[in-house]
């Protein structure tokens, strides 16, 4: 549950855990509600937003005094909805409960390839993978060859566009916070080359150092300091797809930018975009991705959490780097 609104860093003392005892079945009558119980809960950097009071953006505040919500994977106890069944595994909005009764449609995706982990579904055959394929394909506009540079390249979404990007033919580098991430980066994820950002006094020279020539796309997850050095760093007609900028989630106020003008002079396309509107593409993504899967060519890192009551640390962990990968919670395997 959420205690109240947050501001600054999130803490562990912001939510807190009540009992109660539900009915567990469908409402009567209600039509398109089923009952679920959660197996697995996914934390996600845009909760942050969700846990102050926003007005007109895509997504809405969560109600203090109430179940968080979030993604997760879970699986159907009852129905009243005719496009899902008893014991069918499902993925998509949930609660941060053991037991959930949601609204189904539009908000639930029927998970039909059970060969895989099912925890996959919070990740690479989830929300942050059709993040990655999205940003990266429909947004980035990338070619072979091209040089690419992807920021918090070892989460839930950086670890999967670096790898499409190299599987595309493109060089690429990723930015880290910890030595332990680089070395993942390049070792199981196939970077050409990562560096620690938290370990570099100069951006800008960092950046040259992997990136004489320019940077053709740049897959930005943080904004703030390292957008900046970036755009300096950008060749004629490069692209950013801006997907996040987790850097700025806690400050009361959004650092400036100060080398916009950068898009003029280079003829930069920097595009914002929101998963939710290419979740249509998500047959095509999985027909592409779970061969690759199953062919070890697309590999996954996951930081399991175990247990609702490791929720909340897991949640707030994601703003100080604690997560290697994807971040989950099990709440039950089955
Ligand atoms: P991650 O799994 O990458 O977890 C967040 C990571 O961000 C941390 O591990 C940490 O890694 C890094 N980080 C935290 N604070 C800072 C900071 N102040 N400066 C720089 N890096 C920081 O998260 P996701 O892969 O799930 O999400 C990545 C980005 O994509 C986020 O910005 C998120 O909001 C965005 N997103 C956008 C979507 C969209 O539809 N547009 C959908 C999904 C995600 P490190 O140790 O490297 O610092």
């Amino acid at each position: 549950i959420l205690k109240h609104y947050v501001s600054g860093y999130p803490k562990e003392s912001d939510m807190e855990f009540k009992n109660t005892t539900i009915k567990l079945n469908v409402p009567e009558g209600s039509s398109n509600v089923v009952l679920l119980k959660n197996l697995y809960l996914s934390c996600d950097p845009y909760m942050r937003g969700r846990m102050k009071k926003i007005e007109g953006s895509y997504v809405e505040s969560f109600t203090p005094g109430s179940p968080i919500t979030g993604y997760g994977v879970a699986k159907v106890l009852e129905s009243g909805d005719s496009n899902f069944q008893k014991d069918d595994l499902v993925w998509g909005m949930t609660g941060w409960e053991e037991y959930s009764i949601v609204t189904a449609t539009q908000t639930l995706f029927k998970i039909h390839d059970k060969d895989v982990p099912l925890s996959y579904y919070t990740g690479i055959l989830g929300m942050p993978g059709m993040t990655a394929y999205a940003g990266f394909y429909e947004v980035c506009s990338p070619r072979k060859g091209e040089t690419v540079f992807v920021s918090a390249a070892s989460g839930a979404v950086g670890q999967l566009v670096g790898q499409f990007a190299k599987i595309l033919g493109c060089y690429v580098v990723g930015s880290a916070g910890t030595k332990e991430k680089v070395d993942l980066l390049k070792s199981k994820f196939g970077f050409d080359e990562a560096f620690n950002y938290k370990e570099e006094q100069d951006l800008d020279a960092a950046l040259k150092r992997y990136f004489p020539d320019g940077i053709d796309i740049y897959f930005e997850n943080v904004g703030g300091k390292m957008l900046d050095a970036v755009l300096v760093n950008m060749k004629l007609h490069g692209r950013i797809a801006v997907c996040g900028m987790i850097s700025q989630y806690n400050l009361e106020q959004a650092e400036g930018v100060h080398n916009l003008f950068c898009l003029i002079t280079k003829r930069i396309r920097m595009e914002g975009f929101i998963v939710t509107n290419y979740y249509h593409l998500y047959p095509k993504y999985l027909e592409m991705i779970i061969p690759q899967i199953k062919a070890g060519k697309v590999v996954y890192v996951e930081d399991v959490a175990e247990g609702l009551e490791s929720a909340p640390s897991a949640l707030v962990g994601l703003f100080s780097g604690r997560n290697i990968g994807k971040q989950v919670v099990v709440i039950s395997r089955g």
